[in-house]
């Protein structure tokens, strides 16, 4: 039996470290065989060249560089593609999800589970705001989405090589991955856990690419929105048409009431202004995404592979 650990590593030179010594520790340990992939996604620090030295020195471990920085749900997908082993495990390079809870996940994996997802109790070193916005995001996706995603859940988690490569044969290039894994099914079961703080290093999700990450879940897993902008527009054209009858029933009984009737008039057409550009932002959204699908481009570009230097 083989494991393969995957971590996504984008400018973590101050963590790699750190991360590396203890995943090397807790794999050392087991009685499994073991591979772990770090995908350099088109980092600017030392992170290229450190993970090249890990590689060097431990032939566990193969480096995949991407051509440039394609995003995180792009990196643990090649590190999907790439893996070779009988389960893999997603875990951060910053050390916040424990890899001392690799035996534990395998035994749970052991017993017959194909998904074992970490189920984060509580969250240290993040933000008050960044933890009401993780809370609502996941009541809020649930609630418009046809799939339920586990509460609290990230990418940490445990996959069986049938689980792996079902997603490999998803052609969706666009990946939100939590997603994706609760669509696919399986059985599934969580591992709660105390997420810890970065080790080191600054966050690497800023606000901005964080609610793209959001709004990216929910327009990929979620007709809603649409529906939302059909209903509001039925509720407006209700509305409208009762102020209609309204204007011609006071034009007959007391003609002159209207006439000073600009600023319900301007309110109206604001609303109804309002309401037709939301509607097509939102089928901008979709529309958006259909088109970027549709491209067909790959979803990351890999530059350097460790195991194939050699051969040049
Ligand atoms: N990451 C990545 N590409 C990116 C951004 C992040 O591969 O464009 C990696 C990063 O190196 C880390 C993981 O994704 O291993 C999660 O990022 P981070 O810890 O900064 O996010 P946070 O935990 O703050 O949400
Ligand atoms: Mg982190």
């Amino acid at each position: 039996m083989t494991i393969s650990i995957i971590v996504p590593c984008y400018n973590e030179e101050e963590v790699i470290n750190m991360t590396n010594t203890r995943l090397a520790s807790v794999l050392d340990k087991m009685d499994l065989q073991s591979e772990i992939i770090y995908i350099n996604d088109g980092s600017s620090d030392k992170t290229s060249s450190i993970l090249s030295t890990f590689a060097d020195e431990d032939s566990r471990i193969r480096v995949l560089s991407f051509s440039r920085n394609f995003g995180h749900q792009a990196a643990v997908s090649a590190g999907l593609q790439y893996c070779k082993g009988d389960a893999a495990i997603i875990i951060d390079a910053d050390l916040q999800d424990p890899p001392e809870l690799f035996p534990e996940m395998i035994r749970l994996w052991r017993e017959g589970n194909e998904v074992v997802y970490g189920q984060r109790l509580s969250r240290k070193g993040e933000s008050g705001f960044k933890k009401w916005s993780a809370k609502m995001f996941y009541r809020t996706i649930n609630r418009l989405s046809d799939i339920k995603l586990p509460l609290d859940t990230g990418d940490f988690r445990l996959v069986d090589r049938i689980v792996i490569d079902a997603f490999n044969n998803l052609p969706e290039r666009d990946k939100y991955i939590r997603g994706l894994f609760a669509w696919l099914g399986f059985r599934q079961t969580p591992i709660s856990y105390n997420r810890d703080e970065r080790a080191a290093g600054e966050t690497k999700y800023p606000l901005k690419k964080m609610i793209k990450f959001a709004s990216n879940g929910i327009i990929a897993f979620s007709r809603k929105p649409l529906e939302i902008a059909l209903q509001m527009g039925i509720v407006t054209l209700l509305i409208s048409l009762g102020l209609t009858v309204y204007t011609f029933i006071s034009y007959f009984l007391r003609p002159m009431t209207i006439v000073p009737g600009w600023a319900s008039t301007l309110l109206v057409i604001l609303f109804l202004g309002s309401v037709q550009l939301l509607s097509t932002g939102v089928l901008g959204k979709y529309i958006g995404r259909i088109y970027d699908e549709t491209k067909g481009r790959p979803e990351y570009i890999i530059s350097h592979d460790s195991d194939s230097s050699s051969s040049k």
